[in-house]
């Protein structure tokens, strides 16, 4: 009877080390990153999803990349110019609040993100690379539409801890930004959480994504 019973949790040890074998790299969806990719086909769309399932082509460049004031930028940054003015409203505004928040990452080629993801492989490895940084083609910077920003304690990979933090988490959305990359939706978007990147999708679709929680991938299998 003892070894019936420990058989039978053996067999379901089993199988539950072979469904967690085959299930952590595959998302929601059910699709596993970087296979199954797509080529996007309305790159020009301000709702673009680009992720490690779907990807912009080496000869994709936005049309209406313009200058950020450079009041709110870190040098010279890019963005589409609906973007550029939301995120100069953004930045004014936080700026009035006694807050300072500037791009330091926007628009990135497909060639500069190439040498990007390389340059992370060859310093971090593999892994750590899929993690942190996009294969070219599968960097939303690559639209236009996507900006890496900083606080006045002038580091973005600290920006979580800059007191400009949790005013873009209760404000980006009223100028059309979102938090992409959120702390526990990885197996959703793909990469690990980054306080520190926003994207521009339109203050309506960001208003309703910052108030049911969701991230593009969801707000599109949802609404789009
Ligand atoms: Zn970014």
């Amino acid at each position: 009877m003892k070894l019936k019973i420990f058989k039978g949790c053996y067999y379901i040890f089993l199988i539950l080390l072979i469904l967690l074998f085959y299930t952590k790299d595959i998302n929601l969806f059910g699709k596993r990153f970087y296979k199954n990719i797509k080529i996007i086909q309305k790159e020009e769309d301000i709702l673009v999803l680009v992720n490690k399932n779907n990807k912009l082509t080496k000869s994709y460049v936005p049309t209406s990349l313009v200058k950020i004031n450079t009041k709110y930028a870190h040098k010279e940054k890019y963005l589409r110019l609906e973007a550029k003015e939301a995120f100069e409203r953004l930045s004014k505004n936080a700026y009035k609040n006694g807050m300072k928040i500037i791009a330091v990452s926007t628009y990135r080629s497909f060639d500069y993100q190439e040498n990007l993801f390389k340059g992370y492989v060859k310093d971090f490895g593999k892994k750590y690379a899929l993690q942190c940084s996009a294969k070219p083609g599968h960097s939303e910077h690559q639209t236009g539409l996507a900006v890496d920003v900083m606080g006045s304690n002038g580091d973005y990979n600290l920006f979580e801890e800059a007191k400009e933090f949790s005013w873009m988490r209760e404000n980006a959305h009223k100028y059309g930004f979102i938090l992409r990359y959120p702390k526990g939706k990885e197996k959703i978007t793909g990469f690990k959480y980054e306080p520190w990147h926003y994207r521009y999708v339109g203050v309506y679709p960001a208003t309703i994504m910052y108030q049911e929680n969701l991230t593009l991938e969801e707000w599109k299998e949802k609404y789009g």
